[in-house]
């Protein structure tokens, strides 16, 4: 195989006869469209066996892991490489699922921390569209201060055993692998006790609950762990070191659809933002004379802009090393905040339509469910307030948060309910 890169045009062309030929138009969809209410399990079901297909489709097309690794089932490309293909498959049906969390920020954990062997193992089954993966992080005491896990894993032998409980999954009912941070040490402080491991979904000991919320959507997931068997094999990184993968995969998970291996179809409004452009809202509306409605439009397409540029320059800074890799939560502060004020606007414009419908009023009605819905955008991915800390001190060096716990043995921290 040629060791040069291939050549923009060229791939553009490859990108775009296959789009045209095997990839059905899109569906208009918001991310937290998964949290939604509006399609049965059988239909749930039969649209990740689509997007598993698409994804094999994609790789045997040679357009799957752009810039990932030959060596792992990759192209091997370049982020300008990921851009073409996601104008390439504007307005089309893509693998939606797979995009967050299985190849960011998990692909890109594995790549960075996993074994020569887990590598061989999952990437290249990742690309080829076998294996979903979530991130089992969240736990019920808490999300934000991740580093506080309960959920302890004991060494026997050549194995681990895992007890505990995990949860906000989305779709962990259908997805196959996860990856989990647990606590390997209670007797050092609680960065200093963690480590990271792969479970498949289905082994013995782990029951996924699916949590239902009021609007009736059961995609939120709830595990429980009793005595999982786990091979040391499935340990990625050293042991107690978990924080060192963590840290990494917090990064990896703000720089989001910004990642280099996540693909975000151009112009695909079911991923950026409210369901239906505001513009085209304002004129369902009829209120395209109305000066505050253009106001409105106004705002909404300036959130859209710095967006767009923010996520350039600050991916571009790091993939230069001339930001530090915290700044990812720059996009992420931006990304929750905008996304709120957008569906917002959606909301105002849609005037009486927003709060109820009839079936005649087509787009308009899903801008009250965006809504309704709009402040997922701040809390899943670590929340914004997290990502303020983050920039303030991280990034910008201010003092550090007080805390209590930071030089205290874990088993000794006050907690509600103690271990
Ligand atoms: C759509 C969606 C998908 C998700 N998917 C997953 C998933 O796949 N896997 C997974 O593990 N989790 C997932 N989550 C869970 C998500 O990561 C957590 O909800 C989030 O990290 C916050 O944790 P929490 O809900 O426990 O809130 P808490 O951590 O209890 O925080 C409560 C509030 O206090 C604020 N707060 C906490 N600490 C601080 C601080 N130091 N400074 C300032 N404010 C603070 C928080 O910002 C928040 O407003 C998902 C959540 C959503 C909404």
């Amino acid at each position: 195989m040629s060791t040069e890169m291939e050549d923009l045009d060229a791939f553009r062309a490859r990108a775009r006869a296959f789009a045209t030929a095997n990839l059905r138009p899109a569906k208009r969809r918001l991310t937290v469209g998964l949290l939604r209410n509006a399609r049965t399990d059988e239909e749930e079901l039969a649209e990740v066996a689509r997007e598993r297909e698409v994804q094999r489709m994609l790789f045997d097309a040679d357009l799957a892991g752009i810039c990932v690794p030959t060596t792992y089932g990759g192209q091997g490309l370049s982020p300008a490489h990921q851009r073409v293909l996601n104008e390439e498959l504007s307005d089309r049906e893509y693998p939606e699922r797979f995009q967050s969390p299985t190849f960011a920020p998990i692909l890109a954990v594995l790549l960075e921390f996993g074994s020569e062997e887990q590598k061989l193992r999952h990437v290249p089954a990742i690309l080829k569209g076998d294996e979903i993966w979530m991130q089992f992080l969240s736990e019920p005491s808490g999300g934000s201060d991740v580093a506080a896990a309960l959920t302890t894993a004991v060494r026997d032998g050549d194995e681990w055993v895992l007890n505990g409980s995990k949860v906000w999954t989305t779709g962990a009912w259908w997805s196959d692998w996860g990856l989990c941070l647990a606590r390997t040490n209670w007797d050092v402080p609680k960065h200093r006790g963690l480590t990271v491991f792969l479970l498949p979904i289905d082994r013995e000991g782990i029951e996924v609950h699916r949590i239902e919320m009021l609007n009736g959507s059961k995609e939120f997931c709830q595990e429980f762990l009793s005595d999982v068997r786990v091979p040391d094999a499935d340990r990625v990184g050293e042991v107690d070191q978990g924080w060192t993968v963590g840290t990494r995969w917090m990064v990896h998970e703000r720089m989001g659809k910004n990642s280099p291996f996540v693909t975000v179809p151009v112009g695909n409004t079911g991923t950026e933002g409210a369901s239906t452009p505001v513009h085209a809202i304002a004129a369902k509306a009829g209120r395209t004379d109305d000066p505050r409605a253009q106001d409105l439009v106004g705002e909404a397409q300036m959130l859209e802009l710095v967006g767009d540029a923010l996520k350039r320059r600050v991916g571009k800074g790091i993939m230069t090393r001339t930001m530090s890799d915290q700044s990812s939560a720059v996009i992420r502060l931006f990304a929750g905040r905008a996304m709120v004020r957008k569906t917002t606007i959606a909301f105002d414009l849609a005037g009486a339509t927003g709060a109820a419908w009839i079936d005649d009023d087509d787009d308009l009605v899903e801008v009250g469910n965006d809504y309704l819905m709009r402040q997922i955008s701040c809390i899943g991915g670590g929340t914004t307030e997290m990502a303020a800390n983050v920039i303030s001190e991280r990034v910008l060096g201010m003092p550090r948060e007080r805390t209590l716990d930071k030089d205290v043995p874990f088993r000794d921290v006050p907690r509600v309910a103690p271990h």
